[in-house]
């Protein structure tokens, strides 16, 4: 389509877009996609949005599939933006919203990065697929390799929720089990990936899972009639999802849609894993691997995010942050959300809403603005963290 190369975010080096690329061969650093915005705006228009199909591949001007025939969909994006009035009328507030990426495929938003990457690799002729997961990526990655056709070699933590196991097991998928984090999960797949000949789908180590996540802000910034929200809580992990949103505003803004405000960006870390909260509290540019990370919000184990300067640099461009919530409260607010919402939202999503609390308490957020809590998955895969 308007797909027209890869750029290092790092060092600026242009890459070719018609094969596979994973990071920078000079930075080491992850790749974006470029796109002629002005011919995309041409046909995807704000009038012609109105009549495309209720999925992320409405946005199609803006995704780097070239043929129909290539992409993977089993119906990802266009989740609900619900607004929260009765969670927000307990803080006093009006515009309260929670985008639900519960009801994606797979039951998170990871569905949107894997439709994109697996879509891409099926244009590439690729035949396997490999990623390290902390639960639901792998999830969605057996979801998409099986309706590709293709393998999926997963690697989780053994102690990842028992949904994540089962979903990639009953998918077909060929999963391993490792003593240890998302990290020594990420090091199996480099060290085996040549001699197996796996495509290594990490997040952001390969360019076009953040694609699919940038959905996220064109769609934000769709449900509210062009206009974006004043807050965004965002729980993060390996960050593809704040990158993606940061990279869609910059593309809203290139498209004439939006102008250059900005919605204030926070990061809602595991108190047991902030390495995004250390980092931007110490003004780094680059984040130290947090040790002995523990959390039951399994997105957000992990220890170290090789996107990590573009997270920072969002959160500060933005005027946002970044703050750290225990998990008792986040089992707290889980059932807070589920008995004023009707939404039985992930660890990570309830995360959000302990985290908002916080920065109303001290100020940062005024009751007066529009503010959106993402919840990322459903409750319905996290069973082991709630009393029976
Ligand atoms: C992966 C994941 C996250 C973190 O997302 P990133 O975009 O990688 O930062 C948050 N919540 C859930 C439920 C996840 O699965
Ligand atoms: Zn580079």
């Amino acid at each position: 389509m308007y797909f027209t190369h890869l750029v290092c975010t790092a060092c600026a080096r242009e890459y070719d877009g018609s094969v596979p690329q994973n990071l920078c061969t000079a930075c080491g650093k992850p790749l974006f996609a470029c796109y002629d915005l002005v011919a995309a705006g041409r046909t995807m228009t704000k009038a012609a949005l109105r009549t495309r199909a209720k999925t992320l591949w409405r946005y199609r001007e803006v995704l780097p599939v070239r043929l129909e025939s290539d992409v993977v969909t089993l119906g990802e994006g266009w989740t609900p933006l619900h607004p929260a009035s009765r969670l927000g009328a307990k803080h006093g507030l009006e515009k309260l919203f929670i985008k639900d990426e519960a009801q994606n495929p797979t039951g998170s938003f990871k569905a949107r990065g894997m439709t994109t990457a697996v879509s891409m690799a099926k244009q590439f002729g690729l035949k396997k697929l490999a990623v390290p997961s902390a639960g639901n990526a792998a999830g969605a990655l057996a979801a998409y390799a099986a309706r590709a056709g293709m393998e999926a070699h997963i690697f989780m933590p053994r102690d990842t929720p028992q949904a994540n196991i089962i979903e990639c097991e009953q998918m077909g998928a060929h999963v391993t089990l490792i003593d240890g984090l998302i990290t020594d999960c990420g090091a199996e797949v480099a060290k085996r990936k040549v001699a197996e000949g796996w495509f290594d789908v990490s997040t952001l180590k390969e360019p076009y899972r953040a694609e699919g996540k940038k959905t996220l802000g064109y769609e934000l910034a769709e449900q509210f009639d062009w206009k974006l929200p004043d807050v965004i809580f965002y729980p993060t992990g390996g960050g593809t999802g704040l990158i993606g949103m940061w990279k869609a505003f910059d593309e809203l803004e290139k498209l004439g849609w939006i102008g250059r405000e900005r919605p204030r960006m926070y990061t809602v870390q595991a108190a047991g894993c902030q390495p995004i909260v250390r980092a931007f509290m110490d003004g780094e540019k680059f984040a130290a691997e947090h040790l002995g990370a523990h959390t039951k919000a399994s997105g957000l184990r992990v220890p170290k995010a090789i996107g990590d300067f573009l997270m920072l640099d969002a959160l500060r461009q933005s005027k946002g942050g970044a703050l750290a919530v225990s998990d008792d409260a986040m089992i707290a607010c889980t059932k807070e959300i589920g008995a004023a919402e009707g939404i039985f939202p992930a660890p990570e999503g309830a995360a959000c809403y302990a985290a908002l609390k916080e920065l109303l308490a001290t100020g940062a957020v005024r009751r007066d603005e529009t503010i959106v809590l993402f919840n990322t998955s459903t409750g319905l895969k996290y069973l082991e963290c709630y009393p029976s």
